[in-house]
C-alpha cells in the first residue's frame, strides 16, 4: 500500500509502459509516478479563495531539502497560486524544515513561534510544516502541545500531492495533526521553481540505506531509491539547455546509485552518461560516501572536463574506533588510501569533508587521530558540527559524555588548523589564474563573487551584469576564507 493511501492520489499516473520497478532493501516495490495537475485540487482551491492566493516556502536545511521547496513552489503555482518572500502576505505558510541536528529544529520552532500574532490576526491562514522534521513523532507531539496553530504536518516527498492536502483541508473538518507515513514513491515531471538560474540541484536517489549510528535521515527519508538514469538525463539536458551552468547532482549516498535498478549503471557510468550532453556547464555531486566511493569515480573525475575536479567525501571523525562506533564501514587508512590515489591521477583535485566533534566517548586521542587526518588530507573546506543527540537512533542509547566546553574546544581546534591549512595552501594559487563561475555579490559595493572548482570563493571588482557566467581570475591575495582576485585581461 503506498503511504499516501491517505489521500487520492488523482494527480500521479503509475507509468505501465516502460516502468521500472525496484526491490527496495526490504523488499518493498517502488513505484515510478509521473505528476499530472490535479485539476480538481485546483478547482476546490480556487473556489475557496475566490482569488489567486499566495504561498510562502522556506526551505531549511541541505540541497535535497532546497530542491524539495523548489518542487513545493512548482506545484502551487500550476494549481494557481503566486509566491511571495513575504509570509505576512501569504494564505499558506509552509516550512520545509531539517532534522539533521537539534540546532536546525530549534531556529523551526523559533520562526514558528514568530507567526502566532499572524495566524491571530488572519485565521484563514493555513501553516504547515513539512521535510524531515514533520517525519518525526516528537515534532508532532511537540505541536499538538505548543504550537496549536499549526494546521498540516506533510512529510518529506509531498510537494505532488500537496494540492490534495490543501483541498481536503480547507473542506473537511479540522482533524487532529498526525505523523505522516514516509512516501517511497519516485516522482517524475513534478514541475520546480528553481532558486537561481544558472546553479540547480538534480536529485539522482532519494533516502539512505545507511545506518550511520547518530543520523536521523534514514528514518525521516525512507530507505533508498535511485531514479532511472533516463529521468535523470532528460532532467540535466533541459538544464544545460535552459543554459544552467552549474548542475550538482544530489543523494545522501551518491556512490550507491544505481543499486535496486533494472539497469547497470553504477554512479561513475551515470556522470559520464551525463557529461556527454553538449555544453557549456560543470557538474558537482554531493554527498560521497568514503565507504562507496571509488576509484573508478576518481578516474572519471579526472578525465572529463565538466566535472569539477573537487570532492567533498565526508569522513566524520580521523579515529578508527569512532568511525566502527559511528557505523561508518570504513577506517581512516582506507580513506586516506582513496585521498591519496585521487591526489596521484589528478594533482589538481582538491577535497572538503564534513566532520563530527563530540560523539558519545570521543576521547582526546581520538579526536588527535582526526586532527592528525586533517593534516594529511589538506582539505580546502571543512564542515565541523557539533554531535546532536538526534531521538530514534542508535548513538542515541549512549551516554552524551563529552562536555560542551570539551566539544566547542575541539570545533576550535579544528578550524584554527583548518585555516592554518588553508592559508598555506592559499600561498600556491596566488600569481595564477583560474576559471571562476560568478555566483553574486561581494561584500563590497561593486564587487561580485566567483567560486574556483576547488569551491573557494574569490572575491572581485567586475560588472553585475556578468553575474551567472565563467570568468578566468587573477589570485591576488587571500583573506580568511576568501582570496581576493580580478579578472584576467
Ligand atoms: N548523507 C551525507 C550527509 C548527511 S548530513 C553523508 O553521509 O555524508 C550532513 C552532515 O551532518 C554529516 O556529514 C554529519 O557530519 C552531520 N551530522 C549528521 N547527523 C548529525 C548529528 N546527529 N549530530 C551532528 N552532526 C550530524
Ligand atoms: Fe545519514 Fe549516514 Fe545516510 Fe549520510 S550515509 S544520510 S550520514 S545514514
Amino acid at each position: 500500500m503506498s503511504a499516501d493511501a491517505q489521500y487520492s492520489i488523482i494527480n500521479v499516473k503509475l507509468t505501465i509502459e516502460g516502468c521500472f520497478c525496484q526491490e527496495g532493501k526490504q523488499g518493498l516495490r517502488v513505484n515510478r509516478l509521473e505528476y499530472q495537475k490535479n485539476e480538481q485540487a485546483a478547482a476546490v482551491l480556487a473556489s475557496h479563495y475566490k482569488r489567486q492566493p499566495v504561498a510562502y516556502v522556506r526551505s531549511f536545511g541541505c540541497q535535497q531539502s532546497v530542491n524539495d521547496g523548489e518542487k513545493l513552489k512548482g506545484v502551487l503555482l500550476d494549481v494557481g497560486f503566486s509566491i511571495t518572500e513575504e509570509p505576512g502576505k501569504a494564505d499558506l505558510i509552509l516550512f520545509n524544515t531539517c532534522a539533521v541536528r537539534e540546532h536546525a529544529e530549534q531556529r523551526v520552532y523559533g520562526n514558528l513561534g514568530a507567526l502566532k500574532g499572524l495566524k491571530q490576526q488572519k485565521p484563514g491562514l493555513l501553516i504547515g510544516i513539512c521535510g524531515c522534521m514533520a517525519e518525526e513523532k516528537c515534532t508532532v507531539e511537540k505541536l499538538r502541545a505548543s504550537y496549536p496553530y499549526v494546521d498540516l504536518v506533510l512529510g518529506t516527498n509531498v510537494a505532488d500531492i500537496l494540492p490534495d492536502i490543501l483541498a481536503d483541508k480547507l473542506t473537511s473538518r479540522k482533524k487532529a495533526l498526525r505523523l505522516p507515513p514516509v512516501r517511497e514513491e519516485i516522482v517524475e515531471y513534478v514541475p520546480q521553481t528553481r532558486e537561481s538560474s544558472f546553479k540547480a540541484f538534480l536529485p539522482i536517489m532519494h533516502g539512505c540505506d545507511n545506518a550511520c549510528s547518530y543520523c536521523i535521515v534514514p528514518l525521516v527519508r525512507g530507505s533508498e531509491r535511485s531514479r532511472a538514469s533516463k529521468d535523470i538525463k532528460r532532467e540535466f539536458e533541459e538544464l544545460v539547455q535552459q543554459g544552467y551552468k552549474e548542475i550538482t547532482l544530489v543523494g545522501q549516498n551518491v556512490n550507491s546509485y544505481g543499486k535496486g535498478l533494472e539497469e547497470e549503471i553504477d554512479f561513475s557510468d551515470l556522470l559520464s552518461l551525463l557529461c556527454e550532453t553538449p555544453g557549456e556547464y560543470q557538474v558537482r555531486f554531493m554527498t560521497s560516501h568514503p565507504k562507496d566511493a571509488t576509484r573508478k569515480m576518481v578516474d572519471t573525475i579526472a578525465k572529463n572536463e565538466h566535472l569539477c575536479k573537487h570532492l567533498h567525501l565526508p569522513v566524520q571523525s580521523g579515529s578508527n574506533d569512532i568511525l566502527a562506533r559511528m557505523n561508518r564501514k570504513y577506517t581512516a587508512e582506507d580513506y586516506l588510501a582513496l585521498i591519496r590515489y585521487a591526489k596521484e591521477v589528478c594533482p589538481e583535485m582538491t577535497f572538503s569533508s564534513d566532520i563530527m566533534v563530540g560523539f558519545p566517548g570521543e576521547s582526546e586521542e581520538d579526536f588527535e587521530h582526526t586532527l592528525a587526518l586533517v593534516r594529511e588530507v589538506r582539505f580546502t573546506q571543512l564542515f565541523t558540527f557539533i554531535y546532536s543527540k538526534r531521538p530514534g537512533t542508535e548513538a542515541a542509547e549512549l551516554a552524551d559524555d563529552t562536555p560542551h566546553k570539551t566539544k566547542s574546544d575541539r570545533i576550535a581546534k579544528l578550524l584554527a588548523l583548518q585555516e592554518e591549512v588553508v592559508g598555506e595552501m592559499s600561498q600556491n594559487w596566488i600569481g595564477n589564474t583560474y576559471p571562476a563561475l560568478v555566483e553574486g555579490p561581494g561584500r563590497e559595493e561593486g564587487h561580485l563573487v566567483g567560486r574556483l572548482d576547488n569551491n573557494m570563493l574569490v572575491e572581485f571588482e567586475a560588472d553585475p551584469s556578468l553575474m551567472g557566467s565563467f570568468l578566468p581570475l587573477h589570485i591576488e591575495e587571500v583573506k580568511g576564507a576568501v582570496l581576493i582576485g580580478s579578472v584576467a585581461k
